[in-house]
């Protein structure tokens, strides 16, 4: 299969989650059919949800893919379990969350896999890295998620480092 651009959001806030987020991007970048291409600034976040619990740090890699949408999701649920993802309470505590955020401008609505993401256009703390890493990504309805992220407030999400300290694709 050919490679596919792919976004990912990276996300948590359980441990010591800057090196659970780096040791993440070099297993998906050691899989066979990805490829890391670019990574965004790493963010400190606030929880959204409503759950009271500790901020988030949060990032987006850009993947060249040659695994389909859900080969693709099977493999980061997988990345997840090798760094201790538990689900108990929804939008709660996490050590890692990989999610697919956009693929290559494809909509897909299936049991188990919804691209681009569902509360994407939602989430500054999702889009700001996305467009990042793919300035010119559009949702199903042709807007740029640029401008998408141009109408969220800007409370709740700061830069704490560049790209080049979360993980060198190079
Ligand atoms: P949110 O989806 O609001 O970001 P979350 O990431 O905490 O919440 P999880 O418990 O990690 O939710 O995921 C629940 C399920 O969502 C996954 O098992 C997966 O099947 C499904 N899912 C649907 N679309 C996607 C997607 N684009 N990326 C990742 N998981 C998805
Ligand atoms: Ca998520
Ligand atoms: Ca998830």
């Amino acid at each position: 299969m050919i490679a596919m651009p792919a976004v990912v959001g990276i996300g948590g806030n359980v441990g010591d989650v800057a090196a659970t987020i780096r040791a993440a991007l070099g297993a998906l970048d050691a899989t066979d059919g990805i490829r890391v291409v670019a990574v965004s600034s790493l963010y400190r976040t606030a929880p959204v949800g409503g759950v009271e619990q500790a901020d988030f740090l949060n990032a987006a890699a850009l993947l060249g893919c040659g695994l389909d949408p859900v080969a693709l999701l099977e493999r980061l649920l997988a990345v997840e379990q090798l760094h201790g993802r538990t689900r108990d309470v929804q939008w709660g505590p996490r050590t890692l969350d990989l999610d697919i955020l956009w693929y290559a401008d494809m909509a897909i609505a299936a049991p188990g896999l919804t691209i681009p993401h569902p509360r994407l256009h939602e989430r500054r703390f999702a889009l700001q890295p996305l467009v990042e890493v793919a300035p010119t990504a559009i949702d199903a309805h042709g807007t740029p998620y640029a401008e998408i992220l141009s109408g969220l407030p800007l409370d709740g999400v700061t830069v704490v480092t560049g790209p080049s300290l979360v993980y060198d694709p190079s």
